[in-house]
């Protein structure tokens, strides 16, 4: 998951609610409601971890750092509490193969590690140093086995002003090796934090089975050079000035000094995919996720009709609680990214043709932006359904327009995919089709006409060329389709028994 989300937890689960920030009242931070970004960093995207620590720094600062040393793509995040006004890190600390921090005495030794080992990021407690890149303490332990844990283990010595609703930045593992990093609003006017108690259940409930919480409050930070990172994470929007700082308790949106912060180096290509499954719940409002089964025949195509409403816009409409139409689809995407919002095997209400309607009932549907660079998002449609024609062995004639869907009572047909309408002509979705059709059959090269291919002679002067011009006379040896003999190749024992049978004839 890369996302920015406004969450509350309610009777132990896990509620989505619209980016919206009023002061009181519905979505306010008094009934519960938080910001959220999540990004996960799947082991293959990783390119080098470093922990670097020192006295006055800022994650941002630590930031700006790597990219001028490193170059590339860079997240780097506080991670572990410290301990003194010199920076040292609460608790065993690992760097380089190398304990840097101590225990302190009676307090951290049962506490988790976050660490990356042999390559692969893991939470639990280390007990050395041998082969770790990095390891930090956090506290408590949000999640486990895939259970949330809560009270906190006793062992670990929680301080009981982590319990509470704060800001955190929390790390979660899931079981395939993906790094989780999920940064937590609070103390600002809009967000309410959350308890320990809530932040486990949102780990769990968002894949991660291992979690833990690292230091939190006006040391949540979490920043990237990445520029579709930022965007995916919506993290210039609230404010000019908060390119980097996530968690707002702070006034100017600088960061804290945190004297440490865990830097990956990724690979952009691998951290962000363009086909981001996110799909709605099954207990959306208006019944927009009916769960009914699809096996679909037809993929049909739609533009939003909305020239401003990216794919995030559109996929974070469907749960929000303001919007009561009974409207949904399977696929929606603009210049950037592709999200599937409700799985391929189950339909959508998008065609306007009823409940039992065929567009409904026996189609994908996938709704092209119009914001943003569109001839790059109708590039980005034309690739996605050569893709989806390819899986399923179909050709262009199971495309379809919105408007090929009637409603059943009167007729009537939408005018949509309207970007492609073209006065009635429809000349945009014929070149649409033309374009996939194009790439699912790519024209054969015929030789140039001009400079015709010679056969290419490979017998004459070879030590056997009287015998081969013998065999190939009488039909026993026959050439390669490019005219060669290629008269020193050894031959399989299928080839052998070719050639013994056409003598015999
Ligand atoms: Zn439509």
């Amino acid at each position: 998951m890369i996302a920015h989300k406004r969450i509350r937890i309610r009777s132990g689960k896990v509620e989505e609610g619209p980016l919206t920030y009023p002061r009181s009242g519905q979505y306010s931070k008094s009934e519960g409601w938080t910001d959220i970004r999540a990004v996960d960093v799947p082991a293959a995207a990783v390119l080098r971890v470093e922990l670097v620590t020192g006295k006055g720094k800022t994650v941002s600062k630590i930031l700006a750092d790597m990219v001028k040393q490193h170059g590339g793509n860079w997240i780097c995040f506080n991670a572990s509490y410290f301990n003194d006004a010199n920076g040292a890190l609460l608790g065993l600390t690992y760097q380089d193969g190398k304990a840097i921090y101590p225990d302190v005495s009676g307090k951290t030794e049962d506490r988790p590690h976050l660490y990356y080992k042999n390559g692969q990021f893991g939470i639990g407690r280390l007990s050395s140093p041998v082969s770790v890149k990095m390891a930090v303490c956090g506290v408590p332990t949000l999640s486990k086995a895939g259970k949330a844990i809560d009270p906190p283990p006793t062992a670990e010595k929680t301080p009981s002003d982590v319990l509470g609703d704060n800001p955190r930045m929390i790390a979660g593992i899931k079981p395939d090796g993906t790094l989780g990093l999920i940064v937590v609003d609070g103390r600002g006017p809009y967000d309410k934090g959350l308890t320990t108690k809530e932040a486990s259940i949102m780990a769990v409930h968002f894949g991660y089975p291992e979690s833990v919480n690292l230091d939190g409050g006006g040391s949540a930070t979490l920043a990237t050079n990445n520029r579709l990172l930022l965007d995916a994470l919506e993290i210039d929007k609230a404010n000019g000035k908060r390119t980097y700082h996530v968690a707002d308790m702070s006034a100017n949106y600088d960061d804290r000094e945190t004297h440490h912060a865990v830097c990956i180096q990724f690979d952009p290509d691998k951290l962000l995919p363009d086909y981001i499954i996110d799909h709605i719940p099954t207990s959306t409002l208006h019944n927009r996720r009916p769960g009914h089964k699809l096996e679909a025949t037809t993929i049909t195509f739609h533009n939003v009709g909305n020239p401003t409403s990216t794919a995030r816009n559109e996929r974070n409409w469907l749960t929000n609680p303001n919007n009561d139409v009974t409207a949904s689809y399977n696929i929606v995407l603009d210049d950037k990214m592709t999200i599937e919002c409700i799985p391929l095997n189950e339909s959508a209400w998008a065609a306007g043709d009823g409940a039992n309607g065929p567009g409904n009932r026996t189609s994908i549907h996938v709704e092209i932006c119009e914001s943003g660079n569109y001839a790059r998002t109708l590039e980005r449609a034309v690739d996605l359904a050569v893709k989806m024609l390819k899986e399923r062995n179909w050709g262009v004639d199971r495309l379809r327009r919105h408007w090929d869907w009637p409603r059943p009572s009167d007729g009537y047909r939408k005018i949509c995919p309207r970007l492609m309408y073209d006065g009635g002509t429809w000349a945009g979705w014929i070149d649409f089709k033309a374009r996939i059709s194009a790439a699912l059959n790519p024209p054969i090269v015929t030789p140039d006409p001009e400079q015709p291919t010679k056969p290419v002679d490979d017998v004459t002067g070879h030590w056997a060329q009287d015998a081969l011009r013998e065999a190939i006379k009488d039909g026993v040896l026959a050439g390669y389709p490019d005219g060669t003999i290629r008269p020193d190749e050894p031959l399989t024992r299928a080839q052998y028994a070719v050639i013994l049978s056409r003598g015999k004839r």
